[in-house]
């Protein structure tokens, strides 16, 4: 069994060739770069803190499957301990704080699995931007298939995207995001140039988007500080389309 969980509970924690136009045509008084620039972009977009606040979430949906972990340890604090750090930390590195062996964090992972999620959530008030460019979008999320699938539904954004990849925190046989960039890239049509990953976790889609050479955009907040790996950063959406057309 792969022990390398690495997603937080907060992230539980021949394409379609598509054009971003940017100007009427007519603008031609515009500098010549400005008036008409074919971007044939895809945009690989992480789910997680990037298209809604997991903080939004009503975190008692997770209580059945926390409430089988306590059990696991000796006190009311050491379990209270480890469980807080679920909310902050990836899951692996829960279980290495915490001393929490495999089986226990194997079995966590899927009674959250089995779990029948309802959620009242909803995007970014930004989100709508996304869809106003006129360009291809892959959705890539890590996390428990089935909360994530929950959160893609009850977001209502299935329709928005050509192909929606869940890199399973279950997975035996993990390829990860990189894993799945890597392919997503190697069967299109489409140059590594041209595609943006675009991302709040700069250790997760930021990292292995530009160890792959793709070029990279943080949605940070405004305390945070930008990742190493990101080309770009954003706070709002809005700020997307300049990025795009910068390049
Ligand atoms: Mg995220």
């Amino acid at each position: 069994m792969n022990t390398h969980h690495s997603s937080s509970l907060g992230d539980l924690s021949g394409k379609n060739k598509s054009t971003l136009r940017l100007v009427n045509q007519k603008s031609l008084n515009l500098p010549h770069h400005f008036r008409l620039i074919p971007l044939d972009y895809i945009l690989i977009v992480d789910l997680d803190n990037t298209l809604f606040d997991t903080s939004s979430m009503d975190r008692s949906i997770f209580m059945p499957a926390i409430e089988q972990m306590r059990k696991y340890f000796k006190t009311q604090e050491l379990a209270d301990r480890a469980i807080r750090d679920i909310w902050t930390y990836p899951i692996d590195e829960v279980s290495r704080r915490h001393n929490i062996p495999d089986e226990i964090i194997e079995d966590f992972l899927r009674n959250l699995e089995s779990e029948n999620y309802t959620l009242d959530i909803k995007p970014f008030a930004d989100y709508k931007t996304l869809n106003e460019l006129d360009v291809e979008k892959i959705l890539v999320t890590t996390g428990i298939e089935s909360l994530q699938r929950a959160k893609i539904s009850e977001l209502g954004i299935t329709d928005d995207f050509t192909d929606i990849y869940i890199d399973k925190v279950t997975d035996t046989h993990r390829i990860y995001k990189k894993g799945i960039f890597s392919k997503i890239v190697q069967e299109s049509t489409y140059k590594s140039h041209q595609f943006w990953i675009i991302g709040d976790n700069g250790n997760a889609e930021i990292k292995a988007g530009r160890e792959l050479g793709l070029k990279t955009i943080q949605r940070k907040k405004p305390d945070q500080t930008a990742s190493e790996y990101a080309d770009f950063t954003l706070h709002t959406f809005h700020e997307l389309h300049p990025i795009l057309a910068s390049q």
